[in-house]
């Protein structure tokens, strides 16, 4: 049986820095911690059907509409092929510069010969696996103390629920969760994050609407080192009178963090709809920057049947996916591994 839980080391004192990083791969293959539940949405632990889903547009572009640039045995690498084979790539959602590198690749290689659609498969396979290679990184963990998270992204992106999916995962895989209300601009925030704690039966500490959001994150982190949390979860605000304010908030509260805890945040998460189109992306740079993000959760996957989307996300950010959201259930987050996605591509 797999357990996603952390070592936790008594003689450690709560303040050590010392992380470690645990390979939560088997997370949806242990029986045990996973609900019965095979209804109709998008299900996680099966990882083939859910790719299947969201990658529907990407897989049939990629092997249906390039199939049809062949008339006859192979095609002539010559500006027309490039440029019709280019439009395809970018109707796949794996972005214009993507798109680019795969067109280069191939006039390289084939400039004035004949080529066949496996060879075009092969480069594009090859491509967007090496530019999701490094992008693979498990959740980090402190070594001992408590792991603290901090969640940042727009609004209405699916930090909060996402954040609800992440403290439910973690606590069935026996782990003590406490979540921190941070995101004080908007009242129903607060309670909305208080609802899927009473849902998980995990425990939260909650910030008056109005109130400093610092001082959200400081009551949070007191907690869980003093009653021996294993994870903090800490919502933040999406948007605040301006952005300038909002982005010196992020650094404010990650600094209050860091007091409490030497290395932490462990991990800053970016949540990322990836319904949104190309201005939220840069939106969300904002926040990337700001806050130092150490991972993406790509949220309301199962909105889009262009999962290519990834490709661009994980590039422009510089930042692996950690997670990717599946729909608005407690279980419908799914850890990202590049191998199978990149295999998934071309099922
Ligand atoms: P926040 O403002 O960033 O905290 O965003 P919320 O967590 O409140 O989510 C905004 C909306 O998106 C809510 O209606 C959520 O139910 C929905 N949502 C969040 N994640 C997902 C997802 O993975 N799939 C779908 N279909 N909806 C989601
Ligand atoms: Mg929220």
């Amino acid at each position: 049986m797999v357990f996603w839980k952390r070592k936790r080391e008594e003689t450690n004192t709560p303040n050590s820095s010392e992380e470690s990083s645990i390979e939560p791969s088997e997370l949806f293959d242990d029986p045990s911690a996973e609900s019965a539940d095979t209804s109709e949405t998008l299900d996680p632990s099966n990882k083939t059907s859910w790719w299947r889903r969201v990658l529907t547009k990407t897989n049939e572009l990629l092997k249906t509409d390039i199939r049809d640039l062949w008339t006859a045995e192979g095609r002539l690498v010559d500006d027309e092929f490039l440029s019709e084979l280019y439009a395809i790539l970018v109707r796949t959602d794996m972005g214009n510069a993507m798109a680019t590198k795969i067109k280069d690749s191939i006039y390289d290689q084939y400039r004035a010969r004949k080529i066949e659609m496996e060879n075009v498969l092969e480069i594009i396979r090859n491509e967007i696996g090496t530019a999701l290679k490094n992008k693979k990184a498990p959740l980090k963990f402190a070594d001992s103390g408590p792991t603290c998270i901090l969640v940042v992204g727009v609004n209405g992106s699916g930090k909060t629920t996402s954040i609800a999916k992440l403290a439910y995962r973690l606590t069935r895989h026996r782990n003590k969760v406490l979540l921190g209300a941070g995101d004080t601009f908007r009242a129903a925030a607060v309670e909305q994050l208080k609802i899927w704690s009473d849902r998980i039966g995990c425990d939260i500490v909650l910030g008056e609407h109005g109130s400093d959001p610092g001082s959200v994150a400081y009551r949070t982190l007191q907690k869980a080192i003093a009653e021996n949390y294993d994870v903090c979860i800490i919502d933040t605000a999406g948007r605040l009178q301006t952005q300038n304010n909002l982005m010196q908030e992020l650094e404010k509260i990650k600094r209050v963090i860091a007091k409490q805890i030497e290395g932490a945040p462990h991990e800053v998460l970016l949540v990322l709809d990836a319904t949104a189109g190309q201005n939220a992306i840069s939106q969300a740079k904002g926040f990337s920057q700001a806050a130092g993000c150490t991972g993406i959760v790509l949220a309301k996957l199962d909105g889009s049947a262009k999962g290519g989307v990834i490709v661009p996300i994980a590039e422009q950010f510089g930042l692996p996916v950690k997670f990717v959201g599946l729909g608005e259930r407690l279980e419908d987050l799914a850890i990202f591994n590049p191998e199978e996605f990149t295999k998934a591509l071309f099922q």
